[in-house]
């Protein structure tokens, strides 16, 4: 299902997803999002609280196909927590990279966990998620987990020749 209730809201994600590389659109076509809606009251049923303590009907997160009731690839987002960031694309892009990765079935990488962030998690989700931002900022602005390309070229630079391969090169 998808609910978004008011038109900056829909601005918002559009703007988040009008700046990604073109080759991740097809990626998104199958995602849902769900803005400021608590997930139990629209059929989800997550668990009440993340592996470090925030509460998932607060908490920007995405919930993989299995799990959703209509198995669509669905995306919570609450205006409260993407405040807290610094720039909100940056969670968006972050719950975006998770959707992308349950499509490419959960692409186990092996990929060496930068930001404390990722370090926590020890299935390599969210060295994926934190990756794929981190391939976005270019430059050595650092992104809302402290991360940037520069920093994952000095650390690991498989993830950037990954996700340059996937979503950058044009198909032959
Ligand atoms: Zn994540």
């Amino acid at each position: 299902m998808q609910r978004i209730r008011h038109n900056y809201q829909f601005n918002l994600i559009r703007d988040a997803i009008g700046l990604l590389p073109v080759k991740v659109k097809p990626y998104l076509e199958v995602v849902n999002f769900v803005i400021d809606y608590n997930p139990y009251w629209v059929g989800f049923n997550p668990p009440k609280e993340t592996g470090d303590g925030r509460q998932y009907c607060q908490t920007c997160h995405c919930v993989d196909s299995h799990y959703a009731p209509d198995k669509k690839i669905t995306i919570f987002l609450f205006s409260e927590n993407i405040k807290l960031y610094n720039n909100p694309f940056n969670v968006i892009w972050h719950e975006l990279a998770h959707a992308i990765h349950e499509q490419l079935d959960h692409y186990n990488n092996n990929w060496i966990p930068i930001t404390d962030y990722e370090k926590q998690d020890k299935w390599g989700y969210e060295t994926f998620a934190c990756s794929f931002v981190r391939w976005l900022y270019r430059d050595r602005e650092l992104d809302d987990w402290g991360g940037n390309q520069e920093l994952q070229r000095e650390y690991d630079k498989r993830p950037i020749e990954f996700f340059d391969k996937l979503l950058m090169k044009a198909v032959i």
